[in-house]
Parts: C-alpha cells; sequence; structure tokens
C-alpha cells in the first residue's frame, strides 16, 4: 500500500494528527491497535471541557470513527520493520504487509516499567496505576503505596500527600535529588526501605507484602519507576533516541530527519492527553504540509 503520510500509533496523539493531516487532503493510514494505548481503561478527569471522568475506551472509539469519516485508512496491526527507502519511508505490519509513505508520524507513546510481581497485571486499574499525576484524584482521604527509586517517585509520593490521607513510599535505594526526598518527607510520606514481594486483592488492591515480611494495607499502589519509550521505530529511521528513549521534536513536531515527525508520550512529558492532542495537530499539519511541499 502506498500513502502520503502514515502515523504509527493510534492514540491520542496519532488520531488527531491523522485527522489534521487528512483534513488537508493527503491521503492517510493510521496503524495500531487502540485498545494498547494507555488511555484504554483509563479515567480521564482532568480534559479540558469534560467534567467528571471520562472514558478513554469510549473517546479512542469515537476517535477512530472520526479519522475513517475523513478519509484516513485504519489499520490495527503493529509495525515489526520500518526503513529509509530514497525519500519515502517503509513500514511492515505484523502480517508483512509493506506501507510506503511519503512521510511518517510516530505516535507510538511509551511503555510504563512494571515491577512484575504478582497482583500487579490483575489488579491493574483497580487501584494499581502507573500515573500518580493522572490517578491523584480518586484517592481522596485514602491510603496509598508509591514504589521507586528515583524522582519520579519522590515527586509522586508528595503530589499524593495532597489527595491521600496516608502515604507511603516504598523504596530500595533513593536515587533521587536530597531536595525532592526533603519535600516528599516533610510533607509526612511515611519512607519504608523495601522492595514490594506482592500486591494483593480480589476486586480492587487491599494491601501490598513487602520482601520484608510487612504487609501494608492500602487503596492504591502507583508503580512510579520511570518509563522506558517505545522508541525502537525511530531508531530505524535514522532518528536518534534522546537518552531516556523519548524522541527530541522542534515546534512544528520535526524530527531531525526529513519527513518523520513525532506527536505525543514519545516526544516527552507530561504524558497528558491534553499534550498528546495538541502535538498531534501539530504533527499532522506539519506532516501533511511537507507532502505538499509547502514551505514555512
Ligand atoms: C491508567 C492511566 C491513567 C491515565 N490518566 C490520565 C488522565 O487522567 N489525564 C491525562 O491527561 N492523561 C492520562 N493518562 C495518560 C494518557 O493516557 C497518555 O498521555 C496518552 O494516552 C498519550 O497518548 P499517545 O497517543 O502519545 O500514546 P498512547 O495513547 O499510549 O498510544 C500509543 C499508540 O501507539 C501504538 N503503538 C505502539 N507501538 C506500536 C507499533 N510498533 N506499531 C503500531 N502501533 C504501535 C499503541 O498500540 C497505541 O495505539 C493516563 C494513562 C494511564 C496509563
Amino acid at each position: 500500500m502506498e500513502c502520503d503520510v502514515a502515523v504509527i500509533g493510534s492514540g491520542p496523539a496519532g488520531i488527531q494528527a491523522a485527522i489534521h493531516a487528512a483534513r488537508r487532503k493527503v491521503s492517510v493510514v493510521i496503524i495500531g491497535k487502540p485498545q494498547n494505548s494507555a488511555m484504554a481503561g483509563a479515567r480521564i478527569e482532568n480534559y479540558f471541557g469534560i467534567p467528571g471522568a471520562m472514558n478513554g475506551d469510549m473517546i479512542l472509539k469515537n476517535g477512530v470513527g472520526q479519522a475513517k469519516i475523513f478519509g484516513c485508512t485504519v489499520m490495527e496491526k503493529n509495525i515489526i520493520a520500518a526503513s529509509n527507502v530514497g525519500e519515502k519511508f517503509s513500514l511492515t505490519t505484523e502480517d508483512d504487509e509493506e506501507i510506503i509513505a511519503k512521510a511518517v508520524i510516530i505516535a507510538t507513546g511509551i511503555s510504563r516499567k512494571g515491577l512484575n510481581v504478582p497482583g500487579e497485571k490483575t489488579l491493574y486499574g483497580k487501584g494499581v496505576s502507573y500515573c500518580a499525576v493522572c490517578d491523584c484524584g480518586f484517592y481522596k482521604g485514602k491510603t496509598v503505596v508509591i514504589v521507586g527509586d528515583e524522582t519520579e517517585a519522590a515527586v509522586s509520593a508528595e503530589l499524593m500527600t495532597r489527595y491521600a490521607s496516608k502515604v507511603y513510599w516504598v523504596y530500595r535505594t533513593i536515587d533521587a535529588s536530597r531536595n525532592v526526598v526533603a519535600k516528599a518527607e516533610n510533607a509526612g510520606v511515611k519512607m519504608i526501605n523495601s522492595g514490594i514481594k506482592s500486591i494483593v486483592g480480589s476486586d480492587r488492591v487491599e494491601s501490598v507484602i513487602l520482601e520484608n515480611g510487612d504487609t501494608i494495607p492500602t487503596d492504591g499502589v502507583f508503580i512510579e519507576l520511570g518509563a522506558k519509550s517505545s522508541a525502537d521505530i525511530a531508531t530505524d529511521l535514522d532518528v536518534i533516541p534522546q537518552m531516556d528513549d523519548s524522541i527530541k521534536v522542534n515546534d512544528r513536531c520535526e524530527t531531525d530527519v526529513a519527513g518523520v515527525f513525532a506527536c505525543g508520550d514519545v516526544t516527552g512529558k507530561p504524558w497528558q492527553v491534553a499534550r498528546a492532542v495538541g502535538q498531534g495537530c501539530v504533527a499532522g499539519t506539519s506532516a501533511a504540509e511537507y507532502v505538499k511541499g509547502v514551505k514555512e
């Protein structure tokens, strides 16, 4: 299949990019599984204009429908290989279909690092979270456990003291600036030096069992181990990811390689829907202009 713009990723960034590119009358293919978006299964309550928690799955479904109405071809598949072919790009899907595109938008999000302990997967979305800034509002007056060694964990622990009534921070070796650690301590975070053995609960998280043998009854577990981005495709396309695996873009969402754009969580923080959608608009517009030869 040949197209003008191929968008890799079917989350809010990719879908918005596809809609904006298609609006400029270029042919657009969007490749990715919406059910694998970070937004799938999430309840979003801080998005402009939508009071209360909005259902991530519903927004994604509506977005994919809109992209189709705008004329985009939607392929719910993964890309497993990519390469530069002259001035074009070749993408290969998991079932060996090749897509040749004049421009590529990488909107692959990030994959959050997990603890790999019993209970983590089954209780994800039922008290296990990877994003304190996203889910803090659901834990007003409750008890939470933050897990992690780095700045991300310290900042999340301090943030949670403004919502939860009791905040534990479980760490192995602190690798965060003294300043942020002191802020967490001064805010009343109870620090525990241990690892997590398992997360326990039936319908929702009820407790965590520590490697030191203790049990902490809790309503939520925030796993804040930092994140590894899915930037491998970028490397295939000669875009060098940054140290943290994110992809550097300019204010037009252009990477250092002509014709390759990126948007959303894969380009860095804050990992939020509002930013993903905003960058998607910019990336889609820039890619369409690139294909049409529009110069600034
Ligand atoms: C539990 C939870 C709660 C959250 N709550 C909030 C909140 O309240 N407010 C808020 O603003 N944000 C929240 N977020 C964050 C928000 O969901 C993300 O910032 C947003 O989804 C990022 O959009 P994105 O399009 O960049 O990436 P994603 O939504 O992660 O989408 C990435 C897409 O790329 C696809 N992909 C990856 N690799 C490939 C490949 N090789 N080939 C094809 N496709 C690929 C994936 O399948 C997916 O479709 C939350 C996240 C989580 C996990």
